[in-house]
């Protein structure tokens, strides 16, 4: 029995994660879900974002599935913060086009991996006399983690080649160090191959020869970005899911955030958390529950019948999950 804790959030954060939990109800494998608050919603009721009981019931559970919140300007993000404070050193995107969504081009299949805890992100900003300041830390360590997690998750999912991601010709100190930091790992995996390129350039590459990726590596900013332009080639961000994982925890969540333009409606696409899910079940080894989930998912996005309206489709957010959840069971 695994223990989850289940951070709906705010917006189309509940409704997607009652799809994706709708689902889980059908595996063979038995979950003890804990729900925890985060978010705009429980800021009002609790004048936090985040509360420390959400924080360590987190911690203590085998994994966290997290929908999405809305986050005020002027507020403390709780998803980032959470992730700080579990020290999700890893977010994992992957990129991939299903048969049946408007994806930009066919056949595209690879993975983001990027460093979570510092870079532009690190949340040191002040206010100067005419502006303000942000400090970018780049550290050795950070730098290390995150490109060793690279490139052994290119060998364990037989993958070819990582290609490292920075700007080190501009920002020659902080990005010079993450450069030469993946090299130094790279020696260590002489059977996968290894490049390099400026962040400018890979946002074109990404649109004019996508199919060259594998593994890409990089830091805070640029694989935030990077992901969102990923997003954009398979067909929008309702399809992309992410795994935030560091030693000792992992929080799976959807790339898109609490949509308030569509909820309330019941027409988001759980299919970003329903993947996310999958990431989650793949990564307690439950890999063939995993590969059942994302083949279900998979069938229903091809047949095209019932899905919803951002993938062509009229069907609600819970008859699609309900249709996964019927192929899933007889899988
Ligand atoms: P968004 O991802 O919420 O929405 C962007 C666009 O994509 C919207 O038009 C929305 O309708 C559409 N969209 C998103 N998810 C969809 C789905 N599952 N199905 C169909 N369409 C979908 O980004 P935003 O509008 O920039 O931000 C809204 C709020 O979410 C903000 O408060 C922002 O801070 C927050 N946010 C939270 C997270 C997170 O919780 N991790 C991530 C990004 C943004």
């Amino acid at each position: 029995m695994y223990k989850l804790t289940v951070i709906p959030g705010d917006g189309i954060g509940p409704e997607v994660m009652e799809a994706a939990l709708h689902i889980l109800d059908a595996s063979e494998i038995d979950f003890d879900y804990e729900t925890a608050n985060a978010g705009n919603e429980c800021f009002k009721r609790t004048g936090s974002t985040i509360p420390q009981e959400t924080i360590s019931t987190s911690k203590k559970s085998d994994a966290t599935l997290f929908g999405a919140v809305t986050t005020v300007p002027g507020q403390k993000s709780g998803i980032i913060t959470l992730r700080k404070e579990m020290d999700l050193y890893v977010n994992l995107r992957p990129v991939k086009s299903y048969e049946g969504t408007p994806y930009l081009f066919k056949g595209l299949d690879f993975v983001i991996v990027r460093e979570n805890t510092e870079g532009l992100y690190s949340g040191v900003e002040e206010y100067t006399e005419d502006g303000a300041d942000a400090l970018r830390v780049v550290t050795r360590m950070a730098s290390e983690r995150i490109c060793r997690f690279a490139f052994e998750y290119a060998r364990k999912n037989m993958r070819n080649k990582v290609t490292a991601v920075h700007k080190a010709n501009v920002l020659k100190k902080t990005d010079g160090i993450f450069r030469d930091v993946f090299y130094d790992v790279a020696r260590g995996y002489n059977d996968i191959k290894s490049e390099d390129f400026y962040v400018d350039a890979t946002a074109m590459y990404l649109i004019t020869r996508p199919h060259s990726f594998d593994v890409m590596v990089t830091t805070n900013l640029f694989g935030d970005i990077l992901s969102d332009e990923g997003a954009g080639l398979v067909g929008g961000l309702g399809l992309i899911p992410s795994a935030n994982i560091g030693d000792n925890n992992g929080l799976f969540e959807p790339v898109h955030g609490s949509a308030p333009d569509i909820a309330g409606k019941e027409i988001a696409n759980p299919s970003a958390m329903i993947l996310s899910t999958c990431m989650m079940l793949d990564y307690l080894g439950e890999t063939e529950e995993a590969q059942k989930l994302e083949k279900a998912l998979t069938d229903v996005l091809r047949e095209g019948k019932v899905v919803t309206p951002d993938l062509g489709g009229s069907a609600s957010t819970m008859e699609m999950a309900d249709r996964v959840k019927k192929i899933f069971e007889i899988l």
